[in-house]
């Protein structure tokens, strides 16, 4: 342990990736959570803030439980309760179940400090829900334990008995016996209330058991501790007082530093049993020290206990005004403690309301995300609406344009310079546009594409019929087109139109590019789990300044020495098909010697 703290500590003075960082930081809070809280909250609120700054949703979400772990313990239920609902509805929007019901959980204990049971109650009966669904029984049966207890505070022991059950079926089938030991503890006691002593028996025996076999002698004292209520409750008084001194003998051996709560109870528990048999002067002496330690450490209800009992005893002795005395000692505190009472409530009730004030905050901010869903899906349909019907309201004048003056060529048959040239402008115009239109249309499609269908396909007969495509291009031109794909079986799984897309333009281009008689080559090859296509020339090459805006939409190089017609699409179009196969474009170019184009592919995309 403490040397994991110290490697966690070593590590935290290097320079960590921001994200690595996070993870120490809520590691090392983890480990500092009870030792030292204060260290533990500064850890987790550099955490927590670093997470922010690099959106790390989950490291986030670490923090923040992390927060709330440590501001329980510091007592800060209200900032605790905040920073547990954030990691709620993170874990949440992440899809975390697991850590949801964590969460649950923890708000169910909190609100459980502050005595609002039925809030807690809630939480636990959730948690309880979540771990049951993601079939997590050890989740489910400690959710089942809280939630006993919290029923158990509430003054429902009925209630309270049956989550122990099922959180002892459960544990059983874990073989945890140790929860199943303190969940038969907790059923003696609450059977006890309910008056069911033969029950209650039954259960402190099971625990007593449970406890023995895993040589917990802190855990045997309290069962009988439990069973001495039990006998106090059903008027066994020698019994009960056998019993909780064995209990605190058991304490002393396995405990001798400590006087908890559960020690101070069996100190009054014996006075009052001592009463009952009419021992005042033994009853006294116990009462007497429950009281000392009890108002040592606070704990007002226990105090309040013992004067209640102590003014019964000094009655039983004939002693009037000492009666008196601890009566009205007994008045004071109790009314202290519900003036103290009244205040938690009204604490807890801002709490609550603050609390549900970030609940409407953070269904608000849901609420709006999905409206800006909704927006954008709908914005979506409408471009894509747009696109298709300007671009067929386009295309069908478009096309009357060019048969009209194809035919217009053929009646005239002219000879008349001008009109010659007329026509080949229209006609020039006409390419011109049917192209932008093309590449735009492309481009559109590409981007509303919902997920690729993919199919296998053998390369070198695919690149073959790709090649034959361009063959009238290269061959007006006397260029070369060799293809080579090494091995000649090798086969990929794509979307076979939009890549040949990218394929075409990347020889268009290649062809358009280089001069006559010049050489267009496209080399395949796998390369480990990838495939390597390459499309080379040894054309005019692309000046090293055009480079990085090579692939923008639109963006063309001017300064060749002839011009060369284009829409500035092309590349856009290749760029945006290889990364929806999940694969890369870069671009290797010497002016004057030609330019070489790379796609990297996955091969099974
Ligand atoms: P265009 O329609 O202009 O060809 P692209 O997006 O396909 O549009 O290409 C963008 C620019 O990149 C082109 O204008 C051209 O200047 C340059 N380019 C593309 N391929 C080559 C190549 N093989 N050789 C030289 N220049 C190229």
């Amino acid at each position: 342990m403490d040397q994991q703290i110290a490697e966690l500590e070593l590590r935290l003075e290097q320079l960590q990736p921001p994200l690595e960082r996070v993870s120490t930081l809520n590691q090392l809070a983890d480990h500092l959570l009870y030792s030292d809280p204060l260290r533990c909250l500064k850890l987790v609120t550099e955490a927590r803030e670093l997470a922010k700054a690099h959106t790390d949703q989950p490291g986030l979400a670490l923090s923040l439980q992390n927060q709330c772990y440590v501001q329980r313990i510091l007592g800060e239920h209200g900032l605790s309760i905040q920073a547990g609902l954030q990691a709620l509805s993170l874990y949440m929007e992440l899809g975390n179940r697991q850590q949801e019901a964590t969460v649950l959980r923890v708000l169910g204990q909190i609100y459980a400090d502050l005595g609002e049971l039925p809030t807690a109650l809630d939480y636990h009966l959730r948690a309880i829900d979540q771990f049951r669904s993601l079939e997590d029984q050890n989740g489910e049966a400690r959710s089942l334990l809280y939630a006993g207890v919290t029923h158990s505070h509430a003054g429902d022991s009925q209630e309270a008995v049956n989550c122990y059950r099922q959180a002892i079926d459960l544990l059983v089938k874990l073989d945890n016996v140790h929860l199943q030991a303190v969940a038969w503890n907790s059923c003696c006691v609450d059977y006890a209330k309910l008056g069911q002593y033969a029950q209650a028996y039954e259960a402190g025996n099971c625990a007593m058991a449970l406890f023995q076999q895993t040589d917990d002698r802190y855990g045997v004292a309290v069962t009988q501790s439990s069973l001495g209520e039990v006998a106090l409750r059903s008027s066994d008084y020698q019994q009960a007082i056998s019993l909780f001194e064995a209990a605190l003998k058991g304490f002393k051996e396995s405990r001798p530093d400590v006087l908890n709560a559960e020690m101070i109870e069996t100190l009054l528990n014996l006075g009052k049993a001592w009463q009952q048999l009419g021992n005042p002067d033994q009853a006294l002496g116990w009462l007497t020290r429950a009281l000392t330690e009890a108002e040592k450490q606070q704990l007002n209800l226990l105090a309040i206990g013992c004067y209640q009992t102590l003014a019964q005893v000094y009655e039983d002795k004939g002693d009037p005004a000492a009666a008196l005395t601890h009566y009205k000692r007994y008045m004071a505190l109790h009314e202290k403690v519900m003036g103290e009472n009244n205040q938690r409530t009204l604490a807890n009730l801002r709490v609550m309301y603050e609390t549900q004030e970030a609940q409407s905050e953070s269904r608000r901010q849901k609420a709006l995300r999905e409206h800006e869903q909704q927006r954008f899906e709908r914005l979506t349909q409408l471009r894509d609406d747009f696109l298709h019907h300007t671009t067929h309201d386009i295309k069908n004048p478009l096309t009357i344009i060019g048969t009209s003056s194809t035919l217009l060529r053929m009646r005239l048959k002219p000879t008349d310079e001008k009109i010659i040239e007329y026509l080949d402008q229209i006609e020039y115009g006409f390419t011109r546009i049917r192209q932008l239109l093309e590449d735009m249309l492309d481009l559109a499609r590409l981007e509303t594409l919902p997920a690729l269908q993919l199919e296998s396909v053998a390369l070198q007969r695919w690149l073959e019929s790709i090649v034959a495509e361009v063959k009238a291009l290269a061959e007006a031109k006397h260029i070369h087109v060799q293809l080579e794909v090494l091995p000649p079986d090798l086969v990929i799984q794509c979307h076979p139109l939009r890549l040949q897309q990218a394929i075409v333009n990347l020889l268009t281009n290649a062809i358009k590019y280089t001069p006559e008689k010049g050489l267009v080559q496209i080399r395949v090859v796998q390369v480990e789990n990838q495939v390597r296509i390459q499309v080379i020339d040894n054309g005019i090459g692309i000046p090293p300044e055009a480079i990085p805006r090579l692939f923008d939409r639109f963006y063309r190089v001017h300064n060749y020495p002839v011009s060369i017609e284009g829409t500035g699409l092309g590349l856009s179009i290749v760029k945006l098909a290889v990364e929806q196969h999940g694969g890369t474009v870069k671009v290797e170019s010497e002016p004057g010697q030609g330019t070489v184009f790379t796609l990297l592919l996955p091969d099974d995309v």
